[in-house]
């Protein structure tokens, strides 16, 4: 049940010797456990290799496109398709960024630069930056940040996962809308919440938002959106011993909570 709870395909029930039912089911367990846990691991190193030998392509076709966007004489017609493939080249590579990222976390090769970090700071500096994307929506940002709490992480990486939940809930959100920013101080906890009032994520999809790739609504391929945003996000809270979770109505608006331990006063 403890290897089913928390995922960890490296245990092994290992029951030892003997000859009963019992013995002979474990050791069945075990030997699927095996089967299972060599097939996530090539598929880990896959998405590695696959990301790796796309990196290099795909910077070749940005720099193409760069040195013919160049050319002054180039007809106005061929000029916008090219920009056109130079913005999708740049998505295709922001895309391959975050999954060399993501998977050098899964195989337990990202490295965090802890610090200690005036998380108050970090997220008005956060919220401050998203205020200019927002505007483009004419949406509101109403913040309320109580000062001085600290945490031991990643300014980096806490500074992304700002940046990931911002950038959705005005991606998600409506024109005029609203975005509600909390920060404060619950239990040995730093709260952080973002609410917003857009379309909202309906029921059937909320648990699987945090999936890589997952889209609730595949149609909206454009406009930067790779799907890997909330594994990040999932990703960075977890690496800081956090939890985050997602409440939403369609049609209303989401919530996302996130929970992060202050640090130790000692
Ligand atoms: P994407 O790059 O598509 O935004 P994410 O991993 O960040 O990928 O999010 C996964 C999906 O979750 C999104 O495609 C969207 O359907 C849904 N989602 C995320 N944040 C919100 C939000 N604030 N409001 C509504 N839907 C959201």
């Amino acid at each position: 049940r403890r290897i089913q709870r928390e995922g960890d395909l490296s245990a092994r029930v290992r029951l030892g010797d003997g000859r009963d039912e019992v013995y002979t089911l474990a050791r069945t367990f075990d030997e699927l456990l095996d089967t299972i846990e060599a097939g996530v691991k090539r598929e880990k190193q896959f998405t590695s290799d696959v990301s790796h030998e796309l990196r290099t392509p795909v910077s070749v076709i940005l720099m193409q496109c760069d040195e013919l966007l160049g050319q002054e004489t180039l007809p106005q017609e061929l000029r916008r398709e090219l920009e056109t493939i130079r913005r999708k080249a740049l998505n295709m590579s922001r895309m391959i960024a975050q999954l060399l990222e993501l998977s050098r976390a899964d195989q337990g090769r990202a490295q965090l630069e802890l610090e200690d970090l005036d998380f108050s700071e970090l997220s008005e500096m956060s919220v401050a930056e998203a205020h200019t994307i927002a505007a483009q929506k004419s949406i509101a940002i109403e913040a309320k940040i109580a000062p001085g709490l600290h945490l031991v992480g990643d300014q980096t990486l806490l500074i992304r996962l700002w940046g990931n939940l911002m950038e959705n809930a005005i991606r998600y959100g409506r024109e005029s809308g609203h975005i509600w920013v909390t920060v404060d101080q619950l239990d040995g906890c730093i709260r952080m919440q973002i609410r917003d009032d857009g379309i909202g994520i309906a029921k059937e999809d909320l648990p699987h938002i945090w999936e890589r790739f997952y889209r609730a609504d595949r149609s909206r391929t454009d406009s930067g959106s790779s799907g890997l945003g909330l594994s990040m996000v999932q990703w960075i809270v977890r690496a800081h011993h956090g939890e985050i979770t997602a409440e939403s109505e369609p049609g209303r608006g989401t919530l996302f909570t996130c929970l992060l331990p202050l640090k130790n006063k000692n």
